[in-house]
């Protein structure tokens, strides 16, 4: 298949974004394109709305494994492109579409010349939450094939085209959401003895949670607690009694995590005694840091060095949910330049196409030398 072939690849997967576990359609079109292909080394499995995809190497030593996510996000596009989504209010504004074009192009590859090992392909569902690496990982067929080592890219619209970047050892941050709901007794503004204002309980909570950060964590383990949304009352002459914050915890160290999720646990206990109210704390999506192994980051190095320019990439506090299958098996992540003036998760993220050829010769070079 020629570069153009993918390109028309990516525009109809733009135009069917889906989020975490629904994507039907995205896993029918995967698997109508990866049926085209020459099945003799292929074994095909389904996975809720993901897919595995095993080729038989030639010798087969060891299992490499290649990881796509496959979700997008529900976001209105604002891009004007002739190929715009056409699930209102839905998104791949995250380059999953990319992603999965690259990997699609990868395995064509494969097909046509065998390679010496076993590769596994991974179509993830649900990076953007709830978390699809995780289950992915335990599932029956992952125990089957259990691959010697795993890797994946995500695309960098700050990285010009032909330029792919990683580090060895942590690239992304852990990370947790946080909703916290704040229940009492409301009532008329003018009566406040008579009611407990959860205004006051969710910003006396506010306040205090930037102390976890900045008092009860040890300055050299870093950490990013925001709030992002507050929501409370109705009206402006009654006291709210409802009122919910959202936001997100990151920590460079696992252990970080589970600190600051007691210390706001503990900190709510406080609130609920002394604003006389009920609280209720979830956590939603969940991802373990990303981790590179610094061995195959220095091969990855060296085998893609003549084909693009590889640049060290700085750690993020971001969060990937490719960090589950990093924590069990070696490997690594790697940022594709696409060069696009708006970021990720942006309503008008416009990748750069030519970035598909680089990502394909990148992923399949990887395979075959590494
Ligand atoms: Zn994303
Ligand atoms: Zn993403």
């Amino acid at each position: 298949m020629a570069v153009d072939d993918f390109i028309k690849i990516r525009r109809e997967l733009h135009q069917i974004p889906e989020i975490g576990f629904q994507e039907f359609k995205t896993q029918e079109y995967l698997l109508n394109n990866i049926h085209q292909l020459p099945q003799d080394y292929l074994s095909i499995h389904k996975w809720h709305t993901g897919l595995f995809v095993f080729v038989e190497g030639k010798v087969g030593e060891k299992t490499i494994a290649y990881r796509t996510d496959i979700d997008g996000l529900p976001i209105t596009e604002e891009t004007g492109y002739e190929f715009s989504s056409t699930r209102e209010g839905y998104m791949h504004a995250c380059g999953h579409d990319i992603h999965m074009t690259i990997a699609l192009g990868a395995l064509s590859q494969l097909v046509k010349n065998r390679p010496e090992d076993h590769v596994l392909f991974l179509f993830q569902p649900a990076e953007e939450g709830p978390g699809g690496a995780e289950p992915m990982l335990k599932s029956e067929i992952m125990q089957r094939y259990r691959p010697d080592m795993i890797f994946a890219l995500h695309i960098d619209p700050k990285l010009p085209v032909g330029t792919v970047s990683s580090k060895p050892g942590l690239l992304f941050a852990n990370t947790s959401e946080l909703f916290i709901d704040f229940k009492g007794k409301g009532g008329h503004a003018a009566y406040p003895h008579e009611t407990k204002d959860m205004i006051m309980a969710a910003s006396a909570f506010n306040v205090q949670l930037q102390q976890i950060v900045s008092r009860m964590r040890d300055p050299l383990s870093p950490a990013v607690v925001t709030l992002g949304k507050m929501e409370a009352g109705t009206v402006q002459n009654i006291i709210a009694e409802h009122a919910r914050v959202e936001g997100t915890i990151r920590t460079i160290k696992p252990d970080a995590m589970i600190v600051i999720k007691e210390s706001i646990e503990n900190l709510l206990k406080g609130i609920e005694v002394r604003y006389d109210c009920e609280t209720s704390i979830d956590y939603g999506a969940n991802y373990y840091m990303v981790h590179n192994d610094a061995n195959y980051v220095g091969k990855f190095k060296t085998i893609i060095e003549d084909i693009v320019d590889y640049k060290e990439a700085p750690e993020a506090m971001t969060g990937e949910d490719f960090g589950y299958l990093l924590k069990e098996i070696p490997g690594f992540m790697f940022w594709l330049g696409v060069d696009s003036e708006y970021g990720l998760h942006n309503s008008q993220l416009k990748p750069d196409e030519r970035a598909i050829d680089v990502g394909i010769k990148t992923v399949t070079e990887t395979i075959y030398n590494i």
